[in-house]
């Protein structure tokens, strides 16, 4: 169990499973030589995926960012990914049930990252998964969702977001926004135009400067703010920390780049925790510089 206490807030990892994934599509244009070091893949060519949640708990409201993959998809999907549907059972097993989350956040709305937004019931109607929570998704997503390229129509389902927008149970969101006090969105275009990053920021109260102060973080100048951010796609494993190794399906390979820089220049001077979305492994890691001067991830 993944679980950090970050200022007032107390943030856990749910998984939704894991799942196969093309080692060339996972890693773009960086030859299997070099992420093969990194990572393995089987005889497919298939590199194992993770499918991190975060929950934050704020002491007020439960916010959940991203829902997995979901038990949804066509047999034709199931076929290429599987479909691990574990979310629900992990997050029962950690003593949350859907009617607790009050807040659902999808960073984009590929099929991976939005599926649990909603379930087929018995009569095979589309409902919330989480019926008590507004949901909140990048508006620029949806519309692109709509009318999507050829080349990522498949990753777009439409069950796991319209019924919810016509409801009105899903807020469609500009980038910027505060959520709830302390969780804000920020758009981080490359893999999508209109992809957000979740910004989580505990108490800058004194105690909590204390508390990271005897924990030795960090050197710079207090009050010190802990801060967290699930950055999604932007950068979905420890293996793609380097600003070039990014995942062939990024639409804007190049803009992926400036938006790792410019995440990056904040991240590393004010000590965010990085959120990895699809690393089975490692879901959370300060990513720094090391030695050499190199870009790496650091142990929570
Ligand atoms: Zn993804």
């Amino acid at each position: 169990m993944h679980r950090i206490v970050l200022g007032d807030f107390e943030l856990s990892i749910f998984s939704d499973g894991t799942y196969p994934l093309d080692g060339g599509a996972f890693f773009g244009v960086i030859p299997k030589v070099m992420w093969s070091k990194k990572v393995t893949a089987n005889e497919s060519n298939y590199c194992n995926a993770g499918l991190n949640s975060l929950l934050i708990r704020t002491g007020k409201q439960t916010v959940l960012v991203e829902t997995g993959m979901g038990n949804k998809l066509s047999d034709r999907m199931i076929k290429f990914y599987g479909q691990p549907a574990k979310l629900l059972d992990n997050l029962a097993a950690g003593g949350v049930a859907p009617e607790d989350i009050d807040v659902v956040i999808n960073s984009h709305l590929h099929f991976d990252h939005c599926g649990w937004n909603t379930v087929r019931d018995k009569k095979g109607k589309i409902v919330p998964t989480f019926p008590r929570a507004r949901y909140y998704a990048p508006e620029g997503e949806w519309q692109y969702a709509r009318r999507p390229s050829e080349r990522d129509a498949i990753s777009y389902i439409a069950d796991n977001y319209d019924p919810l927008v016509e409801t009105g149970q899903m807020t469609l969101l500009k980038g910027g926004e505060e959520i709830v006090p302390g969780i804000s969105v920020e758009t981080f275009r490359g893999h999508t135009a209109s992809m957000q990053g979740i910004i989580v920021r505990g108490s800058s109260d004194s105690e909590v400067c204390e508390k990271q102060r005897d924990l030795g973080r960090p050197s710079g100048n207090f009050p010190y703010v802990p801060t967290a951010c699930y950055i999604s796609d932007l950068i979905p494993t420890s293996a793609h920390i380097d600003l070039t190794w990014g995942m062939a399906f990024d639409l804007y390979p190049l803009d992926t780049i400036e938006s790792k820089k410019r995440y990056y220049a904040r991240s590393t001077s004010e000590r965010w925790l990085t959120v990895f979305t699809h690393d089975p492994v490692i879901p959370w890691a300060y990513v720094g510089r090391d030695e050499s001067g190199k870009m790496v991830a650091k142990g929570v």
